[in-house]
C-alpha cells in the first residue's frame, strides 16, 4: 500500500438547510459553495447568501409595486381635470398606495420564503453549472493539495450529491491516514453503486469511531457484501462493521445474521458486548447467541478472557 498522507482538514461546519452555503454572486450572476465572500468566477467581493438574495430581489419587487401605484395616482391626477377632482385622485391614491405598503409589509416574510422557492427554480441550471465550477477547482487541487481538495468536494457534496463526488472523496480519504480526532462523515459518502474506496474507508472508520457507523454504513455493506468481501482486507473491513454494529441493540435485531457472519473475527470487547446484549434479551436471536457463546468457547475455552488477549481492536487493524 502506498504511503498514507498526514493530513489536517477543517471540521465540517453543519447547517441548518444544505442551501445556506451557497453564495450568488451580485456582480457576475455564479454561484458557489466555496466561498463566502470573494467570488471564484470574476474575483469580486460581491457575495451574498440566498436569503439575502431572496430579501433583495423581494424588496426591489416590492419597491416596484409602489412606484406604479404612485404613478397611477399621478395618471389619475393628470386626467381627473377639475381641481375637487384631482384632489380626490391624490387622497384615494395616497390611500390606497398606504395600503398597499402596509399588506407588503405583512406578507414580507412569505413573500421571502416564494422568492426563494423561485429563485432555486429559476436558477436551477446556473446553480448546477456553479458547483461543476466548483468541482473543476477541486479538482485542479487533487495532486497539489489534497486535503484542500477534499474539503471542497465535501462542501460540494451538501448540495449535489452523486456517486462521482462521494467516489472521489472516499479515494481522496483512502490516501490520508485518518484519525480519530478528525470530523470524519460518513452518511453523506455512502453510494448508490459499489466502492472499493468507500469499502476500506467504512472499515477505516468502524475501527477508528464506531459510533459514526449508523444504519446507513451498514446496510451498504450487507448489499455488497460479496464484493468487499473479494477485496484484499474485506473481511477486515466486515468484521469492523460489524464490530461497530454490536454498539447497539437495534443493529443487533435489524441484523443478526450479518453480525453472526463475522462473530468469530469480532475483537474480544466487541464479542463481549454482543453477548451481553443477548443475555438481557433470553430466547430471542437463537443462531447469533449460539455462534457467539461458540466463537467464545473456541477462543476463549475455559480461561477467563481480558487476560492474555492482546488489546481490543489494537491487533485488529
Ligand atoms: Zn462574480
Amino acid at each position: 500500500m502506498n504511503k498514507k498522507l498526514n493530513v489536517t482538514f477543517t471540521p465540517y461546519e453543519r447547517t441548518r438547510y444544505a442551501y445556506d452555503k451557497l453564495r450568488l454572486c451580485r456582480k457576475c450572476g455564479s454561484y458557489t459553495v466555496l466561498s463566502a465572500d470573494v467570488c471564484p468566477s470574476c474575483g469580486s467581493r460581491t457575495l451574498s447568501d440566498i436569503p439575502a438574495a431572496a430579501r433583495r430581489e423581494t424588496r426591489r419587487s416590492m419597491q416596484s409595486e409602489l412606484l406604479f401605484a404612485a404613478l397611477l395616482t399621478l395618471l389619475a391626477m393628470f386626467f381627473a381635470g377639475t381641481m375637487p377632482w384631482i384632489g380626490i385622485s391624490a387622497a384615494a391614491g395616497i390611500l390606497l398606495t398606504g395600503l398597499l405598503a402596509f399588506a407588503q409589509r405583512r406578507a414580507y416574510e412569505a413573500q421571502i420564503r416564494i422568492r426563494t422557492d423561485r429563485l432555486f427554480a429559476r436558477d436551477r441550471d446556473r446553480i448546477r453549472h456553479g458547483l461543476i465550477q466548483d468541482i473543476r477547482a477541486a479538482e485542479a487541487r487533487l495532486e497539489s493539495e489534497p486535503a484542500r481538495a477534499y474539503e471542497m468536494l465535501r462542501e460540494v457534496n451538501t448540495l449535489l450529491r452523486n456517486d462521482p463526488i462521494r467516489g472521489l472523496q472516499a479515494e481522496l480519504l483512502q490516501t490520508f491516514l485518518l484519525r480519530r480526532d478528525m470530523d470524519l462523515l460518513v452518511d453523506s459518502l455512502i453510494m448508490e453503486g459499489f466502492s472499493a474506496h468507500l469499502a476500506g474507508y467504512i472499515g477505516e472508520v468502524a475501527r477508528l469511531n464506531r459510533e459514526l457507523i449508523k444504519e446507513n454504513a451498514i446496510r451498504y455493506c450487507l448489499r455488497y457484501e460479496p464484493r468487499i468481501r473479494s477485496l484484499p482486507r474485506g473481511d477486515h473491513i466486515l468484521a469492523s462493521v460489524a464490530g461497530a454494529a454490536v454498539r447497539m441493540k437495534r443493529y443487533i435485531e435489524l441484523y443478526p445474521d450479518f453480525i453472526r457472519r463475522y462473530a468469530h473475527k469480532l475483537p474480544e470487547d466487541r464479542l463481549e458486548r454482543l453477548r451481553e446484549v443477548l443475555a438481557q434479551h433470553p430466547g430471542s436471536l437463537e443462531p447469533l447467541k449460539l455462534e457467539a457463546d461458540e466463537v467464545y468457547r473456541v477462543r476463549f475455552g475455559g480461561r477467563s478472557p481480558r487476560r492474555g488477549a492482546s488489546g481490543g481492536e489494537g491487533d485488529f487493524s
